[in-house]
């Protein structure tokens, strides 16, 4: 396994729309190791494909305590959802900030495993604000995206000013 570099935003290309898989084959279940170990290394709970530059509809999530409950989710779609809440979010690919957003509270999600096999999950609480995150990573969507023009702005900037001390 390998870790894999973490695009940072405002970088251009997490805001690119990945492409589905067209196949579950070794290349895809190497990425997706290499992405978990990526996630857990961090450390976070989720990330998808965009985010390490890969343009591909992939999504790996685990909120558990004990990190031993890894979600891999290839080309991931929300079937349905019900109602709306609103939590504090944080991301990998912006480091330090954290807002909240507005989701649905309960989604259904259908997508393919590690082994290319269709299956389907319903999710709600914290597991499915990371999963409708990741997704919208998929879609070029970060969720600073969500919030006002004016914190886009300085969150640009904040992150523009710790990338050049790094
Ligand atoms: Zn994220």
């Amino acid at each position: 396994m390998a870790l894999l570099d973490i695009l940072i935003y405002p970088d251009s290309r997490l805001h690119n729309k990945a492409k589905p898989v067209a196949q579950v084959d070794s290349r895809i279940q190497k990425l997706i190791d290499d992405m978990s170990e990526t996630m857990y290394t961090a450390p976070g709970i989720g990330l998808a494909a965009p985010q390490v530059n890969v343009p591909e509809r992939i999504i790996v999530v685990d909120i558990s305590d004990k990190k031993d409950s890894l979600l891999a989710m290839v080309n991931p779609e929300i079937i349905s959802s019900e109602g709306e809440d609103e939590h504090e979010e944080g991301c990998l690919s912006v480091p330090g900030v954290y807002a909240p957003v507005k989701r649905y509270k309960k989604i259904r999600v259908q997508a393919l495993d590690k082994d290319g096999n269709s299956f389907e999950l319903d999710a709600e609480g914290l597991l499915g604000v990371c999963i409708q995150h990741e997704i919208d990573h998929l879609d070029g969507k970060v969720f600073v995206d969500y919030l006002s023009h004016l914190k886009q702005d300085r969150i640009k900037k904040k992150m523009q000013k710790s990338m050049r001390h790094s």
